[in-house]
């Protein structure tokens, strides 16, 4: 059937806000038709014009607040242009209703599903900004001058900033003191549409409780003009970096980082703590952005994992290590399993850096080497699963329910596949037995973090 959408492009309306999208968008419906609109809080009643109008719903920008919610945040001028950057798309709300918004999410996502299960209260924290650890900052050409910034949303437009608000202010001092050093020595910046040019990201990690830093530099072109100056002049004006690498991605994608990294100054790799743990991290591994609430929600996978140093765990999606480490302290063995080849080669070295014996790391799938590990009958008494946004594969699953652990404890980025992912574990006789936790990893986003305990019945 096909329905005659009740708005036109272009046109404008007043409603009011009846609820969030999980992201972060005010829902306006008219005729039952929904209109998607950021910097809209529930209950306010807005006027807003119509930008797009699809087959079953639309989407509209806010003129005019006509009242505002008690939960809206005041934001001025320079912070709007974060919330336009998709940094920060929930700065308009206070940190509380954030994170009340986050338990929400889950909760509603549980009642569509029909499952009958408690959300405990988001754990959030102190100081809710300047908080990442890490940024790749795009890099192109504005007005004939090289330039950092971030893209408009759904578009290629770079918009120049330099306070992004959310990541450690030591980063944004680095990218602009590098920006300046390429300007001087004349490098070009990437342009994506002639696919000409040479940088095309600066990333910087930051470690949190060691002085160091990793800049990077990815490069379009395999080398490097004025590599030797840039480095000498990098590690002048920020006497904090120990590392410095070049990062080749030569191909016309989205994706930051391409196969190839060089070495320009110092290590390969930065050093960071994590619950006393020691870890090396290379450009490529993945790496928790959020050190301060990343030490909250391992602890909170240790104690829901209930270990009591006699346990065999599995930690899938082990990255380079970080969950893995913090329980072997309290566990008989681990076995990790992640894909990235350099990620397992620091969780190894990074075991050892730690004097710990009792780990065992493998490069593969997890859904293979979960299949592996119990043809191999291997007895896990608690598996550990930390999945990208897609979450767990079916096979994983089965693999996972057939080695029969008395807990799994489901460390998930996304609600929509973990919800997902416990109605596949309830057919295998696993069923949540505590509150799903969320923890918040990513202050003024819509990004959803959480542990969910699973045990046998
Ligand atoms: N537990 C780690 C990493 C979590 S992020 C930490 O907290 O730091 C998810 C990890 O899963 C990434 O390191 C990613 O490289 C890895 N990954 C993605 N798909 C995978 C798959 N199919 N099998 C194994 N690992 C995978």
């Amino acid at each position: 059937m096909k329905i005659q959408a009740p708005v036109a492009k272009n046109e404008t309306y007043t409603g009011t806000v009846m609820d969030l999208t999980y992201e972060g968008n005010g829902v306006v419906k008219i005729d039952n038709y929904s209109l998607f609109i950021a910097n809209a809080l529930p209950g306010e009643e807005i006027k807003f014009v119509v930008t797009k109008v699809g087959k079953s719903f639309g989407f509209g920008r806010v003129l005019e607040h006509l009242t505002t919610s008690p939960d809206r945040a005041e934001i001025d001028a320079k912070d709007r242009k974060l919330a336009q950057a998709g940094i920060a798309p929930l700065q308009h709300m206070v940190y509380p209703a954030q994170l009340r918004f986050k338990q929400h999410q889950i909760e509603s996502l549980l009642a569509k599903n029909k499952l009958d299960l408690s959300v405990s209260e988001t754990i959030g924290m102190e100081t809710p900004y300047h908080y990442r650890n890490k940024a790749q900052i795009p890099v192109r050409n504005v007005h004939g001058e090289l330039e950092t910034g971030f893209y408009r949303q759904h578009s290629h437009d770079l918009v120049p900033l330099t306070d992004f608000y959310i990541q450690d202010p030591r980063i944004d001092k680095a990218i602009v003191i590098v920006r300046d050093i390429l300007r001087a020595e004349n490098v070009p910046a990437y342009d994506e549409k002639t696919h000409k040019g040479i940088i095309r990201n600066i990333m910087v990690r930051q470690s949190y409780y060691e002085k160091e830093m990793m800049i990077g530099l990815i490069t379009n072109s395999h080398t490097l003009p004025r590599a030797k100056a840039i480095v000498e002049q990098i590690s002048e004006q920020l006497p904090e970096v120990t590392s410095i690498i070049q990062n080749v991605n030569n191909r016309p994608t989205n994706v930051i980082l391409g196969p190839i990294t060089n070495v320009l100054y110092g290590e390969p790799v930065i050093h960071d703590s994590l619950l006393g743990n020691r870890f090396e991290i290379s450009a490529q591994s993945f790496y928790q952005v959020n050190p301060v609430q990343t030490e909250k929600l391992y602890q909170l996978a240790i104690d829901r994992a209930g270990l009591t140093g006699n346990e065999t765990v599995i930690d899938a999606y082990c990255g380079i290590g970080t969950i893995s480490l913090a329980m072997a302290h309290h566990a008989k063995d681990v076995y990790g399993v992640e894909v990235v080849s350099t990620a397992v080669e620091d969780a190894k070295k990074n075991a050892k850096l730690n004097g710990l014996t009792n780990l065992h790391f493998a490069t593969n799938k997890a859904e293979y080497q979960m299949a592996e590990w119990q043809k191999q009958g291997l007895k896990p008494d608690v598996i550990v699963v930390d999945p990208p946004r897609k979450g767990l594969d079916e096979t994983l699953i089965e693999s996972a329910a057939e080695m029969q652990p008395k807990k799994i404890v489901y460390v998930s980025c996304n609600p929509s596949t973990l919800v997902r992912d416990i109605q596949r574990f309830a057919e295998k006789g696993y069923h949540v037995t505590e509150p799903i936790q969320p923890v918040d990893q990513f202050p003024q986003t819509p990004h959803i973090e959480s542990v969910t305990l699973l045990e046998k019945d």
